[in-house]
């Protein structure tokens, strides 16, 4: 039997054009001493929650499928954030849910940025058309021209993180609801910074049929979950619930978030204690020569330097302390996020870049 040219062998012919045009979402993979650069809560849950979360693994049928619709999990989301389980999806993460949103309704889709990336990137793989528009400077939205290039697109989806990844504010009330009231496409507002700044757009579902929200267990404690949260109207939930896969939540993240989410008063005690701790963290940025912090209501905060970014950001890093690089040309130029982490990880983050920042200023 001849054998195959290695030419005819390579699959690379057979790979969709839009994939091998792909550039992967990058995750620094190299471990820190600190690590502030995924929004992750840096606290751990108190042995005896842990403990029931463990207990409840153990007894976890391994050998059979988890339970398709999830349904204790979700009633216990439904108490947490009161969100009707029959109005709920859940998703391997809120970026699986994205995907199912663009798989279902497909593009155009508009997007301001700066945003999360993967709201393009997920549209890059399935092949929709993207349409950004960027923020103002002040990285509030550009309400009128956003909605008048949805008209003329005829965009099906538009995504508003709000608060926003990596800007850090929320969009205004009125912008938002300018936006729902104008758009004739799917309105995903993405919550998933939503415990952060208390303020949600959750009683909005019921006058509105276009909106979807998003919301996610990562930012709050449970990233190593990976639980994405979904609400919509029931129409939109069944068609979603089409083209999610069946078993998307193992059936070791149903039974582990379920037992820990019934401590509410843990994940309240740490959401404060970060929240406080941004707010110092906010304010000691701010006194920082040669940095300007941007207000944040989330787990994070932009910073943005006066000298190149990306060199702080390597010194950091040869200091122990992962943050998120955001330097390039354009609204993030030299443009640092940083985690909120405990409060001794944030001094120490802030003691480190004074220290770089005075190095650099003698040279
Ligand atoms: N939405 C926004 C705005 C985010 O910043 C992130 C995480 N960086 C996600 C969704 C995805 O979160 P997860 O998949 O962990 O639920």
């Amino acid at each position: 039997m001849a054998i195959k040219s290695s030419k005819t062998k390579d699959l690379t012919r057979l790979i969709r054009p839009e994939v091998r045009k792909l550039k992967a979402y990058f995750i620094d993979e190299t471990s820190y001493r600190i690590k502030l650069d995924a929004m992750e809560n840096p606290f751990s849950l108190p042995d005896d929650v842990k403990q029931e979360a463990i207990d409840a693994v153990k007894s976890a049928p391994f050998n059979r499928y988890p339970d398709p619709s999830a349904k204790r999990l979700k009633e216990a989301i439904a108490e947490l954030w009161g969100i009707g389980t029959q109005r709920m999806v859940l998703g391997n993460g809120s970026d699986e849910l994205i995907q199912a949103i663009i798989l279902a309704f497909g593009g155009p889709i508009i997007i301001p940025v700066p945003t999360f990336a993967l709201y393009e990137i997920s549209a890059a793989v399935l092949a929709q058309h993207v349409v950004t528009i960027p923020l103002k400077k002040d990285f509030s939205l550009n309400t009128d021209k956003l909605l008048k290039k949805a008209n003329d697109v005829k965009a099906k989806i538009i995504f508003l993180a709000s608060p926003n990844n990596p800007t850090g504010n929320r969009f205004s009330d009125d912008a938002v609801l300018k936006i729902l009231d104008k758009a004739k496409a799917a309105v995903v507002l993405d919550e998933a910074y939503f415990s952060f700044s208390n303020k949600t757009f959750l009683p909005m579902l019921k006058d509105y049929p276009n909106v979807i929200i998003l919301r996610t267990l990562s930012k709050i404690g449970f990233a190593g979950l990976r639980i994405g949260v979904l609400t919509a109207s029931p129409k939109i939930v069944g068609y979603l619930n089409k083209v999610r896969l069946p078993y998307n939540i193992n059936i070791l993240s149903q039974v582990a978030a379920e037992a820990a989410l019934r401590r509410k008063d843990v994940l309240n005690r740490q959401i404060s204690l970060l929240i406080s701790a941004r707010e110092r963290l906010y304010n000691s940025l701010k006194q920082v020569d040669g940095v300007t912090a941007y207000p944040s209501e989330t787990n994070f905060i932009l910073i943005r330097t006066a000298i190149d970014a990306s060199l702080i950001y390597e010194k950091l890093k040869e200091s122990g302390i992962l943050v998120k690089n955001l330097n390039r040309p354009g609204a993030l130029a030299n443009c640092l996020r940083v985690t909120v982490g405990t409060p001794d990880e944030n001094n120490e983050f802030i003691s480190s870049l004074r220290k770089i920042l005075a190095a650099y200023r003698q040279t």
